[in-house]
């Protein structure tokens, strides 16, 4: 594990991109950075384990596609104890869904594998069906962050919104890269009155 880099230092609570000064959080909790400042974020929290990079790159690649579970389950776990603080006043844990065809492809979600460890170490009841996604699109990976946001703009609903209505909701994904799947996501569970959304990634794809 030791040449896994875990995403640390000063960061922007709501995306998590590295903040200049560490002491800007101190003096202000509420601090935002400049993106976040001028957009303001539908996610409340973004939470990235890992650096994308390096063995941990390698290991998200086998997770994801050739299906070892133990990998990812392993992964979040070696992190729960610093994780469970944040978690504490969390009502529910809802997984990023995949659209049922790539999720008959695919064969598992891996979204759905990482959010159970974290709900089994927490002790967090899981979601599986509030949230749901409703429409494909075509795969985000190649697309700038403007064509990201629009091509999945209405690919998620919420199923029954007493089931988020006034809560705090962890959305739980395998990568977080320009953040506008989760953000989606969020923006159907608020709308549905979730009070909180926040994000838990396996790993983090930033350019530092
Ligand atoms: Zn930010």
């Amino acid at each position: 594990m030791s040449a896994l880099r875990k995403v640390s230092g000063p960061r922007c609570p709501t995306c998590a991109r590295l903040l200049p000064d560490p002491h800007l959080l101190e003096i202000d909790p509420r601090f935002r950075c400049g993106a976040c400042r001028i957009d303001s974020p539908v996610l409340d929290f973004v939470q990235p384990l890992f650096l994308f990079q390096g063995p941990l790159r390698e290991a998200v690649h086998l997770f994801k596609y050739s299906g070892y579970w133990k990998l990812g389950r392993g992964l979040i776990r070696s992190r729960l104890s610093d994780l469970l603080p944040s978690l504490e006043d969390v009502d529910r844990i809802l997984p990023v869904p995949l659209h049922p065809s790539r999720l008959r492809r695919r064969g598992f979600n891996q979204a759905v594998v990482l959010a159970r460890e974290v709900a089994e170490g927490s002790g967090t009841p899981m979601d599986l069906e509030c949230l749901v996604r409703r429409k494909g699109g075509r795969p985000q990976v190649g697309l700038r962050p403007k064509e990201r946001r629009r091509n999945i703009r209405g690919c998620f609903a919420v199923t029954s919104s007493k089931n988020v209505r006034g809560r705090k909701v962890l959305l739980v994904d395998d990568i977080l890269t320009t953040g506008a799947t989760a953000k989606e996501c969020a923006r159907v569970l608020k709308e549905a009155g979730a009070e909180e959304v926040r994000l838990l990634t396996l790993a983090g794809a930033f350019v530092e």
